[in-house]
C-alpha cells in the first residue's frame, strides 16, 4: 500500500481507513492540496475524484465513524487555524456571537451560522487564508438571574454554557479557529472594552444622564425593545414599565452621517438598510405644527417632524403613532372602539417590526387637523407605521410623495395629491392641477413645486427652506 502522493499507483483507489492512516503518519494530507487550492498537483486532483466515486459507488456512509475521525484530523492538523503569516491572501469572514445561555446551542442559532460556515470553506477552497472565528457574547443581566436562581457564581454557570455550545459546534463539524476565540467575560477581553470606554470618555463620547428604559419589576433589569413582548418581559412575563434611570449614553449621533454613508456601500437588503437607518436615526428636516381639532371640538398644537417640508401642500391626512399621548384625547366617541381594539393590537409589535412591515392598517380617530400652509382641514389616522420613538411620534402623510404613506391612502381610500413634478419649471407649471390618478407610484425624488401656492414653480430644494422660513 502506498503511503506518499508520488509513488501512488495511478489506478488504486484509496480507502477511507488509508486517508485517515496517511494524515496520523504526517504524510502529505491527500485530499489536502485539491481542498485548499485549484492549482493543487494533479496527483492530488486525481485521488480526490476517485475517492468521490467510490464513495457513490456504494459503500455504506457511517457517519459516527467518518465524522469524529475528520473533525479529529482538522483540530489537530489546525486546518482552520489563520496563520498570521501565511503568504495566501487573507480572508474574514465573522458571525454574530451567540449568547451562552443554559439551553445550549439551538437550530436557530445554526440556522444563522451554517452559511458563513459553507462561505468560510468555500473561501478556504478557493486558496484564501481564511480567519473565521467564533466567541461568546456572554455578559448579560440573563446570566446574572440565573445564577440568582440556581444559588450559584454567573461566572461558574457561564463557564459552563459556553462549555456545552462549544461542544455543540465542534460536533456540527463547523470550520471555526478556536485559538481566537474571544468571550466577552474574560478579563483579558474586557480590559479592551474598558480601555475604548476611558479613551471614548476623555473625548466626551460617553456621558450619563436620566433616561427612560423599559422595566421588569421581576427580574429588576432594564430589557431591550426587542424583548418586550406583548408588554411583557419575554423572560418572566411580568408587565413591563417605564423607568427613569440614570444611565451611561454613547454618543453615537455623531457618527450618524458616517454610519449613513457607511451603510449606502452595505449591498444587504432594502428592508435591514431601513431598520439600520432607523436605529442610527439621523434625519435632516423640519418640525412644522398643526392644529389638531378634537371631536370635541378642543383645539391642540399637534407637532410633526417631516425631512420634505416641500411637501406640505400634499398632505393630505395626518398619521399619528397609536402611543402618541393625545390619541385619547383627539377620539371621538364613534371611533373609540376601533381606536382602543387597535392600540390594544399595536401593543404586541416591536418598533423594528413595525417599521419594516410591508402590509398597512390603521384606524380614523374621527379628528382632523389643519394644516398651517393652507389651512385645510385633514382627517388624523392612527397607524403601526408611525413610531413613537422616532421624530414626534406624529406624521403628515403625502401619499403621492412617499411609498408608505402612499400605499396607506390606496388601501384606505385617502386623497393622493401631486405637488412635486419630475418636470422642469415652465412644463411642470403647465401640469398645475392635473390630477396624479393615473400614478401607481409615489414619486419620491425632487423636481419643481406644483399645487404648492405661492410655491409653485420653485424647484423643491429650494422650496424646502423657503417653506419653513
Ligand atoms: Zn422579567
Amino acid at each position: 500500500m502506498s503511503t506518499t502522493a508520488d509513488d501512488r499507483d495511478a489506478s488504486h483507489v484509496l480507502t477511507l481507513e488509508e486517508i485517515g492512516k496517511l494524515a496520523k503518519e504526517g504524510g502529505r494530507p491527500p485530499l489536502r492540496g485539491s481542498l485548499i487550492s485549484p492549482r493543487a498537483p494533479a496527483t492530488n486532483r486525481r485521488t480526490n475524484l476517485r475517492y468521490n466515486h467510490r464513495m457513490m459507488s456504494g459503500e455504506s456512509y457511517n457517519p459516527g465513524e467518518i465524522e469524529p475521525k475528520w473533525r479529529e484530523y482538522w483540530i489537530s492538523n489546525r486546518l482552520h487555524e489563520a496563520k498570521d503569516d501565511d503568504p495566501r491572501p487573507k480572508y474574514y469572514c465573522l458571525d454574530m456571537f451567540p449568547y451562552p445561555s443554559g439551553s445550549g446551542l439551538h437550530v436557530g442559532h445554526w440556522r444563522s451560522y451554517v452559511l458563513p460556515d459553507c462561505w468560510s470553506r468555500y473561501k478556504w477552497l478557493q486558496g484564501f487564508n481564511v480567519l473565521h472565528p467564533m466567541g461568546w457574547d456572554a455578559f448579560g443581566s440573563p446570566a446574572e438571574n440565573d445564577a440568582i436562581q440556581k444559588g450559584i457564581q454567573p461566572k461558574v454557570g457561564t463557564e459552563r454554557n459556553i462549555e456545552n455550545f462549544k461542544r455543540q459546534l465542534y460536533e456540527i463539524g463547523a470550520m471555526y479557529d478556536w485559538s481566537r476565540e474571544v468571550t466577552t467575560t474574560d478579563p483579558a477581553y474586557y480590559k479592551w472594552t474598558q480601555w475604548i470606554f476611558v479613551k471614548m470618555f476623555k473625548a466626551g463620547l460617553a456621558y450619563k444622564t436620566f433616561m427612560p428604559v423599559n422595566w421588569c419589576p421581576s427580574c429588576k433589569t432594564g430589557i431591550a425593545n426587542e424583548d418586550v413582548v406583548n408588554g411583557r418581559c419575554e423572560r418572566c412575563g411580568a408587565e413591563v414599565t417605564k423607568k427613569e434611570l440614570n444611565q451611561w449614553m454613547l454618543r453615537i449621533t455623531k457618527y450618524a452621517d458616517r454610519l449613513l454613508n457607511g451603510l449606502e456601500k452595505l449591498d444587504w437588503p432594502e428592508k435591514v438598510k431601513t431598520m439600520q437607518t432607523n436605529w442610527i436615526g439621523r434625519s435632516e428636516g423640519a418640525e412644522v405644527n398643526f392644529t389638531a381639532i378634537a371631536a370635541n371640538g378642543n383645539e391642540h398644537p399637534l407637532k410633526i417632524f417631516t425631512t420634505r417640508p416641500d411637501t406640505l401642500f400634499g398632505a393630505t391626512y395626518m398619521v399619528m403613532a397609536p402611543e402618541h399621548p393625545l390619541v385619547k384625547e383627539l377620539t371621538s366617541p364613534q371611533q373609540a372602539a376601533d381606536v382602543d381594539a387597535y392600540i390594544e393590537k399595536v401593543k404586541s409589535e416591536r418598533d423594528i417590526d413595525r417599521a419594516a412591515k410591508t402590509e398597512k392598517t390603521g384606524v380614523f380617530t374621527g379628528a382632523y387637523a389643519i394644516n398651517p400652509v393652507n389651512n385645510e382641514k385633514i382627517p388624523i389616522w392612527i397607524a403601526d407605521y408611525v413610531l413613537m420613538a422616532y421624530g414626534t411620534g406624529a406624521i403628515m402623510a403625502v401619499p403621492a410623495h412617499d411609498e408608505r404613506d402612499y400605499e396607506f391612502a390606496k388601501i384606505f381610500g385617502l386623497e393622493i395629491r401631486e405637488v412635486i413634478s419630475s418636470e422642469q419649471g415652465g412644463e411642470a407649471q403647465a401640469r398645475q392641477g392635473e390630477a396624479s390618478i393615473d400614478a401607481n407610484q409615489a414619486y419620491i425624488g425632487e423636481g419643481t413645486m406644483i399645487n404648492s401656492g405661492q410655491f409653485t414653480g420653485t424647484p423643491s430644494e429650494q422650496g424646502r427652506k423657503a417653506i419653513c422660513a
